[in-house]
């Protein structure tokens, strides 16, 4: 009998395609919306499923467990896994697999950069104030930025995104430093990159603090008010890994305070929900959790993904099992 997958909500065709070429009978949502839990379970109790593929919004814990205990893979369409309770997965013998598209991986990094950028020219400052028609004549110093060559960014987690941020900042002329609970040896033989046994250190040594971690409880306000004030009183802080990292509310007063000069954040704490201060504050740049959104990395985490699904029942060995 053919395997069923259920896909929570429309990935890119390319995903789909593989597994109904395969034989797999897949439905997905095409609602173009977040399911709630609830919705998730409704669905999950039409059919007997065999595989899940999940997005990074998705919450899958026990009570998705317990109502589909014929699924046996939780295939998500991310780099990140903290949406899924692994632990409670595995004590059930269910499998659970991420997509670390390489081609993600490059437009997260990119994405970082561009933040960079943006925060230390101000070009999203400078483009709100050239659209409210307030630009009436040249000054010479109107919106001074800073350069970045020859400034220090400081990488906390150096695993594949911190890593190729490490190696694009490099050919960019920044000094590069990280921290990371495991030493990549391999940035610092090619790159010329300093390892910081110590946050703390790393922190008060930083122009650009960019945040590369997972989300995990040792990493949960990682960046919190006492870290915050270590930082320069010149630096800004980039982040793009999870919104939970960083506490958000202590970031706002931290900038309110000016203990730091500015922030640029792809993802938040209470997504989509921002922190209503960090709105207001022109040295902020918001984008919607969009550092992977390029075509053809799309296109690789739902191949990864569904490929992951193929991989668990034609020869048992998915690549990228996060809960071996
Ligand atoms: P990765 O697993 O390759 O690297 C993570 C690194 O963090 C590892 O080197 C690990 O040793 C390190 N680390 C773990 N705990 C740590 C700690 N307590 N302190 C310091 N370092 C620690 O993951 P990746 O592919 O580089 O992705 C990193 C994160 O970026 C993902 O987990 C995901 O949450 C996020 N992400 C965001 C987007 C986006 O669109 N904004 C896209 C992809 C990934």
């Amino acid at each position: 009998m053919a395997k069923a997958v259920f896909i929570t909500r429309k990935i890119p065709d390319i995903g789909i395609r593989m597994l109904k070429e395969r034989g797999y009978e897949v439905d997905v949502n095409l609602k173009d919306s977040v399911l709630s839990q609830k919705q998730i379970i409704k669905s999950l109790k039409k059919k007997t499923y065999d595989a899940v593929l999940v997005l990074l919004t998705d919450r899958v814990d026990s009570a998705i467990f317990n109502v589909a205990p014929s699924v046996k893979i939780y295939a998500n369409c991310a780099a990140g896994y903290d949406n899924i309770d692994i632990i409670e997965a595995k004590k059930r013998g269910i499998t659970v697999t991420n997509a670390p598209a390489p081609l993600a991986t490059e437009a997260v990094a990119e994405h970082v950069i561009a933040l960079m950028f943006a925060l230390a020219t101000r070009i999203v400052e400078a483009d709100k104030f050239v659209r409210r028609g307030k630009y009436k004549k040249w000054l010479p110093m109107n919106f001074m930025g800073i350069n970045l060559a020859g400034k220090t960014l400081g990488l906390i987690g150096a695993g594949r995104i911190g890593e190729r941020v490490a190696r694009l900042a490099s050919g960019l002329g920044l000094k590069v430093i990280y921290y990371d609970v495991i030493r990549n040896e391999r940035i610092e033989k090619e790159c010329g990159v300093a390892y910081y046994n110590s946050i703390e250190e790393l922190l008060q040594k930083a122009d650009v603090v960019s945040l590369h971690v997972p989300l995990l409880d040792s990493t949960r306000h990682l960046i919190n008010e006492k870290r915050l004030l270590l930082m320069k009183p010149t630096s800004f802080l980039v982040n793009t890994s999870r919104g939970p990292v960083v506490d958000e509310k202590a970031l706002e007063k931290a900038l309110r305070k000016k203990i730091i000069r500015g922030a640029a954040l792809d993802v938040f704490e209470f997504e989509p929900k921002v922190t209503p201060g960090l709105k207001k504050m022109d040295n902020v740049v918001l984008t919607p959790h969009i550092a992977s959104a390029e075509g053809e990395a799309r296109n690789q985490m739902a191949e990864i993904a569904a490929q992951n699904i193929i991989d668990f029942f034609e020869n048992g060995k998915p690549g990228n099992i996060v809960n071996p």
